[in-house]
């Protein structure tokens, strides 16, 4: 990875010798360029062992709930440093984890997920050993902060399994109440398109229907069938007419999984599968009830039996506002700032995927960092096998500790600075209220 000191922008050069706190970034306070430069420091030192840990994570790649050799490295690495309390396992997840370190003082609870699964024939293809590489990266740094200054607080690393698909593994941590006392929750995600703390994802879900009818001689008495596979159909051309009315940001697809039994038979049984993805939780709700609507609509034609599966998927991110500032400011006061540059003042980074982060993001404040890979050949996004190639690069890996470096300057702020946490939470409460949900918790 690059050299790193802090300094005014990606043009300046260091000169030899030149003592490092000399040239000064103007949006930080004396304390926090001292906090980035005792986080530098710390990263610079574990580099080596993070390199490796990462590597090992990448090559050897791990299905959802399965990541036991990624639980295993990742574990045995948070115990080499002995401060930290290591709970294998948690909460009945084979493959979770989380590491603590308590200052021994009340203060903020500030925690970093760290995602380890990877793809069906496809390998880290998105970058989750890049992920975890990060988030146990800050982790450690903003705890060596907590030493160094005296601050008070806690820092929890939580390993999270099952963000592909629609497993959850951050769900099923909410529900157990491993989040209970954290005040906040940071995590990043790499990419080639984007370097930006501001990230909305999409919320999703799935939608099984299933039909069942009556089947009948389709020649001889089809009077006294009743037809599933009509039903089905009649539901798919409702879904695709409502397409005309929905928002830019909806996305409908749906397929037929179970298209009957034979030509020659009034089909008994059909089934489909929708899949919906919405700019927010609560538009996906609508959504949700316009599409059930098509369903039914398909059972009350044929008098076909309707049962439908509603599987909630992801919810949408909400970036965290005042948090993403923090992050932004020890973005840029990093050298050899990479392109693209975060986009300015409030603007939203919006992604068409989903995470189980956004569920994180609707329990507690929330930062999921998009950062910019080095793209491969083929400039393949992720869910693609050149962007596996890229995720195990160096230049990738350099990214990713400086992703940890801004993370954890976000971490210290909450924890250094008086005030700081209950601005993060007022924007949060703020936050909740305009996506329609009460806030609890927090
Ligand atoms: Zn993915
Ligand atoms: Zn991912």
């Amino acid at each position: 990875m690059t050299r790193l000191k802090p300094m005014q922008n990606d043009h300046d050069e260091e000169r030899a010798g030149q003592p490092r706190l000399q040239i000064r970034n103007r949006d930080l306070r004396d304390d926090q360029q001292e906090y980035l430069q005792g986080i530098e420091v710390c990263i610079q030192h574990l580099q080596d062992q993070l390199w490796i840990l990462n590597k090992r994570i990448h090559d050897n790649p791990e299905l959802a709930f399965e990541e036991h050799r990624a639980h295993d490295a990742l574990t045995g690495f948070m115990r080499q440093h002995k401060e930290w309390k290591v709970t294998p396992s948690a909460y009945g997840l084979k493959t979770a984890w989380i590491a603590e370190f308590n200052s021994g003082d009340d203060g903020p609870v500030v925690s970093f997920n760290a995602e380890m699964d990877a793809l069906p024939n496809l390998g880290h293809a998105c970058g989750h050993n890049l992920i975890a590489t990060a988030s146990v990266a800050a982790g450690l740094a903003t705890a060596e902060m907590i030493k160094q200054h005296s601050l008070p607080g806690r820092v929890i690393i939580f390993g999270t399994p099952g963000e592909e698909d629609i497993g959850g593994g951050k769900i099923q941590l909410l529900k157990a109440g491993a989040y209970k006392d954290v005040d906040i929750s940071l995590i990043s995600h790499p990419g080639i398109l984007n370097n930006s703390p501001r990230v909305r994802t999409t919320a999703f879900a799935r939608i099984e229907a299933e039909y069942f009818g009556r089947a009948a001689h389709a020649a001889n008495s089809p009077w006294l069938g009743i037809n599933a596979l009509d039903a089905l159909v009649i539901a798919y051309n409702s879904v695709s007419v409502l397409r005309q009315q929905t928002m830019s940001t909806d996305v409908i697809g749906m397929s037929i999984t179970n298209g009957g039994a034979a030509p020659n038979i009034i089909h008994a049984y059909a089934a489909g599968v929708c899949v919906l993805r919405a700019a927010s939780a609560s538009r996906l709700l609508r959504l949700q009830d316009k599409v059930s609507a098509c369903f039914r609509a398909g059972a009350e034609a044929t008098g076909a039996r309707l049962e439908l599966k509603i599987t909630p998927g992801y919810a949408d991110h909400v970036p965290n506002l005042v948090l993403a500032s923090s992050y932004t400011k020890y973005w840029n006061a990093l050298p050899n700032i990479p392109d693209p540059p975060i986009p300015p003042g409030e603007q939203l980074t919006f992604v068409k995927a989903s995470t189980d982060q956004g569920n994180i993001s609707y329990a507690m404040p929330s930062v999921n960092a998009s950062f910019a890979i080095p793209a491969g050949p083929l400039k393949g996004q992720p869910h693609s096998p050149d962007f596996e190639r890229s995720s195990a690069t160096k230049e990738a890996f350099g990214r990713a500790l400086r992703v940890g470096m801004a993370l954890a300057g976000t971490a210290v702020d909450v924890l250094a600075t008086p005030g700081l946490l209950k601005e993060v939470k007022a924007q949060w409460r703020r936050d909740m209220e305009e996506a329609g949900v009460k806030p609890s918790g927090v």
